[in-house]
Protein backbone atom coordinates (compact mmCIF):
# COMPACT_ATOMS: atom_id res chain seq x y z
CA UNK A 1 0.00 0.00 0.00
CA UNK A 2 1.74 3.49 -1.12
CA UNK A 3 2.21 6.22 1.96
CA UNK A 4 -1.01 7.84 2.93
CA UNK A 5 -1.02 11.28 2.77
CA UNK A 6 -2.35 11.80 6.55
CA UNK A 7 -1.88 15.56 6.25
CA UNK A 8 -4.47 15.71 3.43
CA UNK A 9 -6.41 12.99 5.28
CA UNK A 10 -6.83 15.48 8.27
CA UNK A 11 -7.69 18.49 6.23
CA UNK A 12 -10.49 16.58 5.03
CA UNK A 13 -11.92 15.09 8.06
CA UNK A 14 -11.47 18.32 9.82
CA UNK A 15 -13.78 20.04 6.98
CA UNK A 16 -16.49 17.56 8.65
CA UNK A 17 -17.10 19.21 11.69
CA UNK A 18 -20.20 20.87 11.02
CA UNK A 19 -21.41 17.33 10.17
CA UNK A 20 -20.57 16.32 14.09
CA UNK A 21 -17.27 15.00 13.29
CA UNK A 22 -14.14 15.19 15.26
CA UNK A 23 -10.69 14.68 14.45
CA UNK A 24 -7.34 14.48 17.06
CA UNK A 25 -4.32 13.19 16.06
CA UNK A 26 -1.80 10.72 18.02
CA UNK A 27 -4.56 9.35 20.71
CA UNK A 28 -3.35 7.16 22.99
CA UNK A 29 -5.13 3.95 23.36
CA UNK A 30 -4.12 2.09 26.24
CA UNK A 31 -6.73 3.48 28.40
CA UNK A 32 -9.57 3.03 26.03
CA UNK A 33 -9.36 -0.48 26.38
CA UNK A 34 -10.36 -3.06 28.90
CA UNK A 35 -6.25 -4.27 28.52
CA UNK A 36 -5.10 -0.89 29.54
CA UNK A 37 -2.40 -2.24 26.49
CA UNK A 38 -1.43 -0.31 23.42
CA UNK A 39 0.02 2.67 21.18
CA UNK A 40 -1.56 5.78 19.98
CA UNK A 41 -3.96 5.90 17.17
CA UNK A 42 -2.84 8.22 14.28
CA UNK A 43 -6.17 9.46 14.11
CA UNK A 44 -9.04 9.30 16.02
CA UNK A 45 -12.58 10.27 14.98
CA UNK A 46 -14.99 11.43 17.20
CA UNK A 47 -18.38 10.83 15.43
CA UNK A 48 -21.95 12.11 16.59
CA UNK A 49 -24.39 11.48 13.62
CA UNK A 50 -24.70 9.42 10.72
CA UNK A 51 -23.32 11.54 8.36
CA UNK A 52 -20.17 12.11 10.30
CA UNK A 53 -19.68 8.24 9.70
CA UNK A 54 -20.52 8.76 6.37
CA UNK A 55 -17.65 11.72 5.43
CA UNK A 56 -15.17 9.27 7.52
CA UNK A 57 -15.60 6.18 5.86
CA UNK A 58 -15.88 8.54 2.31
CA UNK A 59 -12.77 10.36 2.96
CA UNK A 60 -10.49 6.93 4.19
CA UNK A 61 -12.01 5.51 1.26
CA UNK A 62 -10.84 8.07 -0.90
CA UNK A 63 -7.26 8.24 0.44
CA UNK A 64 -7.17 4.66 0.79
CA UNK A 65 -6.42 4.49 4.63
CA UNK A 66 -7.73 2.00 7.17
CA UNK A 67 -10.33 2.64 9.57
CA UNK A 68 -11.91 0.69 12.05
CA UNK A 69 -14.88 1.24 15.49
CA UNK A 70 -13.59 1.38 18.89
CA UNK A 71 -16.65 0.54 21.38
CA UNK A 72 -15.25 -0.05 25.02
CA UNK A 73 -12.20 -1.70 23.68
CA UNK A 74 -13.52 -4.95 25.42
CA UNK A 75 -12.37 -7.46 23.08
CA UNK A 76 -9.14 -5.69 21.26
CA UNK A 77 -5.56 -6.07 21.65
CA UNK A 78 -4.14 -2.78 20.31
CA UNK A 79 -0.54 -3.23 18.93
CA UNK A 80 2.41 -1.73 21.18
CA UNK A 81 2.97 0.83 18.09
CA UNK A 82 -0.40 1.65 17.84
CA UNK A 83 -2.64 1.87 15.15
CA UNK A 84 -2.03 3.79 11.29
CA UNK A 85 -5.21 4.14 11.37
CA UNK A 86 -8.52 6.29 11.67
CA UNK A 87 -10.34 5.29 14.79
CA UNK A 88 -14.00 5.95 15.03
CA UNK A 89 -15.85 6.50 18.23
CA UNK A 90 -19.58 6.81 18.54
CA UNK A 91 -20.92 9.38 20.65
CA UNK A 92 -24.02 12.39 20.70
CA UNK A 93 -26.64 10.76 18.71
CA UNK A 94 -25.11 7.71 18.44
CA UNK A 95 -24.96 6.85 21.77
CA UNK A 96 -28.26 7.87 22.75
CA UNK A 97 -31.63 5.48 24.00
CA UNK A 98 -35.19 5.80 23.43
CA UNK A 99 -37.97 3.64 24.61
CA UNK A 100 -41.08 2.85 22.73
CA UNK A 101 -43.28 0.25 25.15
CA UNK A 102 -41.13 -2.81 24.79
CA UNK A 103 -38.72 -1.46 22.14
CA UNK A 104 -35.59 0.18 22.39
CA UNK A 105 -33.98 2.43 19.91
CA UNK A 106 -30.37 3.02 20.76
CA UNK A 107 -27.18 3.99 19.00
CA UNK A 108 -24.34 1.91 18.02
CA UNK A 109 -21.79 3.58 20.82
CA UNK A 110 -24.40 3.06 23.45
CA UNK A 111 -22.55 1.43 26.50
CA UNK A 112 -24.32 -1.79 27.09
CA UNK A 113 -24.78 -1.63 30.57
CA UNK A 114 -27.12 1.58 29.84
CA UNK A 115 -29.50 -0.61 27.66
CA UNK A 116 -29.61 -3.05 30.72
CA UNK A 117 -30.32 -0.93 33.16
CA UNK A 118 -32.91 0.80 31.06
CA UNK A 119 -34.69 -2.66 30.29
CA UNK A 120 -34.55 -4.27 34.01
CA UNK A 121 -35.49 -0.40 35.44
CA UNK A 122 -38.83 -1.00 32.58
CA UNK A 123 -39.61 -4.80 33.50
CA UNK A 124 -38.41 -6.29 29.82
CA UNK A 125 -36.65 -9.12 29.60
CA UNK A 126 -33.98 -10.29 27.41
CA UNK A 127 -30.75 -8.82 28.22
CA UNK A 128 -30.44 -8.76 32.17
CA UNK A 129 -27.92 -11.38 31.94
CA UNK A 130 -25.67 -9.15 29.82
CA UNK A 131 -25.07 -6.17 32.24
CA UNK A 132 -21.33 -6.89 33.42
CA UNK A 133 -20.23 -7.25 29.70
CA UNK A 134 -17.88 -4.22 28.77
CA UNK A 135 -19.41 -3.16 25.41
CA UNK A 136 -21.16 -0.47 23.25
CA UNK A 137 -24.00 -2.11 21.85
CA UNK A 138 -22.28 -1.88 18.37
CA UNK A 139 -19.42 -3.72 20.06
CA UNK A 140 -21.66 -5.92 21.42
CA UNK A 141 -23.46 -6.89 18.13
CA UNK A 142 -20.59 -7.20 16.03
CA UNK A 143 -19.35 -10.00 18.02
CA UNK A 144 -22.99 -11.21 19.07
CA UNK A 145 -21.87 -11.06 22.56
CA UNK A 146 -24.21 -13.27 25.28
CA UNK A 147 -24.22 -14.85 28.63
CA UNK A 148 -25.89 -17.08 30.95
CA UNK A 149 -27.86 -18.03 28.04
CA UNK A 150 -28.62 -14.54 26.55
CA UNK A 151 -27.15 -13.45 23.00
CA UNK A 152 -27.72 -9.97 21.70
CA UNK A 153 -28.61 -11.09 18.47
CA UNK A 154 -31.70 -13.17 20.16
CA UNK A 155 -33.27 -9.45 20.76
CA UNK A 156 -32.15 -7.17 17.72
CA UNK A 157 -35.06 -6.36 15.15
CA UNK A 158 -33.10 -4.35 13.06
CA UNK A 159 -29.52 -2.74 12.65
CA UNK A 160 -28.63 0.33 10.98
CA UNK A 161 -25.19 0.12 9.46
CA UNK A 162 -22.81 2.03 7.14
CA UNK A 163 -20.59 0.27 5.29
CA UNK A 164 -16.83 0.49 3.10
CA UNK A 165 -19.14 1.95 0.19
CA UNK A 166 -20.46 4.94 2.41
CA UNK A 167 -24.03 3.00 1.72
CA UNK A 168 -26.31 3.13 4.59
CA UNK A 169 -28.45 0.13 5.27
CA UNK A 170 -31.16 -0.74 7.17
CA UNK A 171 -30.50 -4.51 7.78
CA UNK A 172 -33.27 -6.54 9.29
CA UNK A 173 -32.40 -9.03 11.71
CA UNK A 174 -33.15 -12.43 10.01
CA UNK A 175 -30.72 -10.81 7.27
CA UNK A 176 -28.21 -10.32 9.85
CA UNK A 177 -26.39 -13.95 10.13
CA UNK A 178 -24.41 -14.76 13.39
CA UNK A 179 -23.32 -16.76 15.87
CA UNK A 180 -21.52 -17.69 19.00
CA UNK A 181 -19.11 -15.04 18.92
CA UNK A 182 -19.56 -13.50 15.69
CA UNK A 183 -22.11 -11.63 13.38
CA UNK A 184 -21.70 -10.30 10.03
CA UNK A 185 -21.89 -7.02 11.65
CA UNK A 186 -18.58 -6.47 12.54
CA UNK A 187 -16.90 -6.93 9.23
CA UNK A 188 -16.28 -3.72 7.13
CA UNK A 189 -19.62 -2.07 8.48
CA UNK A 190 -20.64 0.65 11.75
CA UNK A 191 -23.75 -0.21 13.29
CA UNK A 192 -24.78 3.49 13.91
CA UNK A 193 -28.33 2.24 15.49
CA UNK A 194 -29.96 -0.40 16.38
CA UNK A 195 -33.81 -1.30 17.48
CA UNK A 196 -34.39 -3.92 20.16
CA UNK A 197 -37.47 -5.58 21.45
CA UNK A 198 -38.04 -7.45 24.90
CA UNK A 199 -40.82 -9.39 26.49
CA UNK A 200 -42.41 -8.08 29.69
CA UNK A 201 -41.59 -10.06 32.72
CA UNK A 202 -41.80 -9.77 36.39
CA UNK A 203 -39.34 -7.35 38.42
CA UNK A 204 -38.52 -10.11 40.84
CA UNK A 205 -37.66 -12.49 38.26
CA UNK A 206 -35.71 -9.88 36.44
CA UNK A 207 -33.94 -9.29 39.67
CA UNK A 208 -32.93 -13.00 41.05
CA UNK A 209 -31.54 -13.66 36.85
CA UNK A 210 -29.45 -10.07 37.61
CA UNK A 211 -28.46 -11.65 40.90
CA UNK A 212 -27.72 -14.45 39.85
CA UNK A 213 -26.00 -13.46 36.55
CA UNK A 214 -23.65 -11.06 38.75
CA UNK A 215 -22.80 -13.61 41.34
CA UNK A 216 -21.28 -16.07 38.67
CA UNK A 217 -19.44 -13.08 37.01
CA UNK A 218 -17.69 -12.52 39.78
CA UNK A 219 -16.26 -15.89 40.62
CA UNK A 220 -15.48 -16.51 37.03
CA UNK A 221 -13.51 -13.71 35.71
CA UNK A 222 -10.57 -11.70 37.63
CA UNK A 223 -10.83 -8.14 38.48
CA UNK A 224 -7.83 -6.95 36.86
CA UNK A 225 -7.48 -5.47 33.55
CA UNK A 226 -8.28 -8.24 30.45
CA UNK A 227 -9.84 -8.59 27.38
CA UNK A 228 -12.37 -11.11 28.44
CA UNK A 229 -11.73 -14.79 27.10
CA UNK A 230 -8.82 -14.86 24.88
CA UNK A 231 -9.56 -17.91 22.73
CA UNK A 232 -13.38 -19.27 21.48
CA UNK A 233 -14.67 -22.70 23.33
CA UNK A 234 -14.01 -25.57 20.85
CA UNK A 235 -17.50 -27.47 19.72
CA UNK A 236 -18.36 -29.41 22.83
CA UNK A 237 -15.66 -28.38 25.31
CA UNK A 238 -14.14 -25.23 27.13
CA UNK A 239 -11.19 -23.60 26.09
CA UNK A 240 -10.59 -23.25 30.06
CA UNK A 241 -10.90 -26.45 30.67
CA UNK A 242 -8.23 -27.28 28.54
CA UNK A 243 -5.77 -24.76 29.44
CA UNK A 244 -5.74 -25.39 32.69
CA UNK A 245 -5.47 -29.05 31.81
CA UNK A 246 -2.07 -27.96 30.32
CA UNK A 247 -0.44 -25.92 33.52
CA UNK A 248 -1.48 -22.49 31.86
CA UNK A 249 -3.07 -20.62 35.00
CA UNK A 250 -0.19 -18.46 36.23
CA UNK A 251 1.79 -18.40 33.20
CA UNK A 252 3.77 -15.08 32.43
CA UNK A 253 5.51 -13.13 29.91
CA UNK A 254 6.63 -9.80 31.10
CA UNK A 255 3.22 -7.65 32.45
CA UNK A 256 0.88 -10.55 31.31
CA UNK A 257 -0.17 -13.48 33.29
CA UNK A 258 -2.48 -16.41 32.46
CA UNK A 259 -5.10 -15.75 35.28
CA UNK A 260 -5.16 -17.82 38.01
CA UNK A 261 -8.70 -17.28 38.29
CA UNK A 262 -9.68 -18.75 34.97
CA UNK A 263 -7.40 -19.90 32.50
CA UNK A 264 -9.03 -18.48 29.18
CA UNK A 265 -8.11 -14.80 30.72
CA UNK A 266 -5.07 -13.52 30.39
CA UNK A 267 -4.56 -10.61 32.88
CA UNK A 268 -2.39 -6.65 32.86
CA UNK A 269 -0.74 -6.82 36.00
CA UNK A 270 0.70 -3.80 35.80
CA UNK A 271 2.81 -2.60 32.59
CA UNK A 272 1.93 -5.38 30.07
CA UNK A 273 2.87 -5.00 26.36
CA UNK A 274 0.92 -6.39 23.38
CA UNK A 275 3.75 -8.11 22.59
CA UNK A 276 4.16 -9.94 25.92
CA UNK A 277 0.32 -11.08 25.45
CA UNK A 278 0.87 -12.20 21.66
CA UNK A 279 3.47 -14.60 23.52
CA UNK A 280 1.41 -15.72 26.04
CA UNK A 281 -1.59 -16.76 23.61
CA UNK A 282 1.20 -18.13 21.13
CA UNK A 283 2.26 -20.58 24.20
CA UNK A 284 -0.98 -21.08 25.50
CA UNK A 285 -2.18 -22.05 22.36
CA UNK A 286 0.87 -24.24 21.60
CA UNK A 287 0.33 -26.36 24.41
CA UNK A 288 -3.32 -27.26 23.82
CA UNK A 289 -2.21 -28.17 20.21
CA UNK A 290 0.24 -30.57 21.30
CA UNK A 291 -1.37 -31.92 24.34
CA UNK A 292 -5.13 -32.30 22.63
CA UNK A 293 -4.69 -32.36 18.84
CA UNK A 294 -7.22 -29.20 19.07
CA UNK A 295 -6.28 -25.66 17.49
CA UNK A 296 -7.57 -22.75 19.40
CA UNK A 297 -9.31 -20.38 17.48
CA UNK A 298 -9.12 -16.26 18.76
CA UNK A 299 -11.86 -14.48 20.52
CA UNK A 300 -10.15 -11.35 21.26
CA UNK A 301 -9.34 -9.22 18.12
CA UNK A 302 -5.23 -9.37 18.08
CA UNK A 303 -4.83 -5.93 15.87
CA UNK A 304 -1.97 -5.47 13.33
CA UNK A 305 -0.78 -1.65 13.37
CA UNK A 306 -2.84 -1.01 10.17
CA UNK A 307 -5.78 -1.65 12.35
CA UNK A 308 -6.99 -5.38 10.58
CA UNK A 309 -7.81 -8.55 12.77
CA UNK A 310 -4.49 -10.44 12.24
CA UNK A 311 -4.86 -12.99 10.21
CA UNK A 312 -1.73 -15.19 11.61
CA UNK A 313 -3.07 -18.54 13.52
CA UNK A 314 -3.04 -18.08 17.32
CA UNK A 315 0.22 -20.22 17.85
CA UNK A 316 2.33 -18.34 15.74
CA UNK A 317 1.87 -14.62 17.00
CA UNK A 318 5.03 -14.39 18.65
C1 LIG B 1 -13.97 -8.51 32.09
C2 LIG B 1 -14.57 -8.87 30.76
C3 LIG B 1 -15.66 -9.73 30.70
C4 LIG B 1 -16.22 -10.08 29.47
N1 LIG B 1 -17.30 -10.91 29.44
C5 LIG B 1 -17.88 -11.21 28.26
C6 LIG B 1 -19.05 -12.06 28.21
O1 LIG B 1 -19.54 -12.53 29.22
N2 LIG B 1 -19.58 -12.32 27.00
C7 LIG B 1 -19.08 -11.79 25.84
O2 LIG B 1 -19.64 -12.06 24.78
N3 LIG B 1 -17.98 -11.01 25.86
C8 LIG B 1 -17.37 -10.70 27.03
N4 LIG B 1 -16.27 -9.90 27.05
C9 LIG B 1 -15.67 -9.42 25.79
C10 LIG B 1 -16.20 -8.03 25.33
O3 LIG B 1 -16.73 -7.31 26.40
C11 LIG B 1 -17.24 -8.20 24.23
O4 LIG B 1 -16.66 -8.82 23.12
C12 LIG B 1 -17.88 -6.87 23.81
O5 LIG B 1 -18.91 -7.15 22.91
C13 LIG B 1 -16.90 -5.90 23.21
O6 LIG B 1 -17.61 -4.71 22.89
P1 LIG B 1 -16.85 -3.34 22.67
O7 LIG B 1 -17.89 -2.29 22.42
O8 LIG B 1 -15.92 -3.08 23.77
O9 LIG B 1 -16.07 -3.63 21.32
P2 LIG B 1 -14.51 -3.38 21.02
O10 LIG B 1 -13.71 -4.29 21.87
O11 LIG B 1 -14.21 -1.94 21.09
O12 LIG B 1 -14.45 -3.89 19.52
C14 LIG B 1 -14.63 -5.26 19.25
C15 LIG B 1 -14.93 -5.42 17.77
O13 LIG B 1 -16.20 -4.86 17.48
C16 LIG B 1 -16.08 -3.88 16.47
N5 LIG B 1 -17.05 -2.80 16.75
C17 LIG B 1 -17.11 -2.02 17.85
N6 LIG B 1 -18.13 -1.14 17.73
C18 LIG B 1 -18.70 -1.38 16.52
C19 LIG B 1 -19.78 -0.78 15.80
N7 LIG B 1 -20.49 0.25 16.28
N8 LIG B 1 -20.07 -1.27 14.57
C20 LIG B 1 -19.37 -2.31 14.03
N9 LIG B 1 -18.34 -2.90 14.66
C21 LIG B 1 -18.01 -2.42 15.89
C22 LIG B 1 -14.64 -3.40 16.56
O14 LIG B 1 -14.20 -2.82 15.35
C23 LIG B 1 -13.92 -4.69 16.89
O15 LIG B 1 -13.71 -5.46 15.73
C24 LIG B 1 -15.68 -9.54 28.27
C25 LIG B 1 -14.59 -8.66 28.34
C26 LIG B 1 -14.04 -8.32 29.57
C27 LIG B 1 -12.89 -7.37 29.61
Amino acid sequence: MPTADWGAVLARLGSSRGAGLEVSEGVPLAGRTTFKIGGPARVVARCRSREAVLACLATCGEAGVPWLVLGLGGNVLVPDAGLDAVVLVLEGELAGLERRGPRFLVGGGLPLAKLVRAAVDASLAGVECLGGIPATVGGALAGNAGAYGQEILDVLDWAEVVDGEGQVRRMERWEIEGGYRWSVLGTGRVVTTAEFVLVPERPEVLAERVRLARERRRAAIPPEPSAGSIFRNPPGDHAGRLLELVGCKGLRRGGAMVSQQHANVIVNLGGASAADVRELIAEMARRVRERFDVVLELEVKVLEPDGSVTARPPHDLA
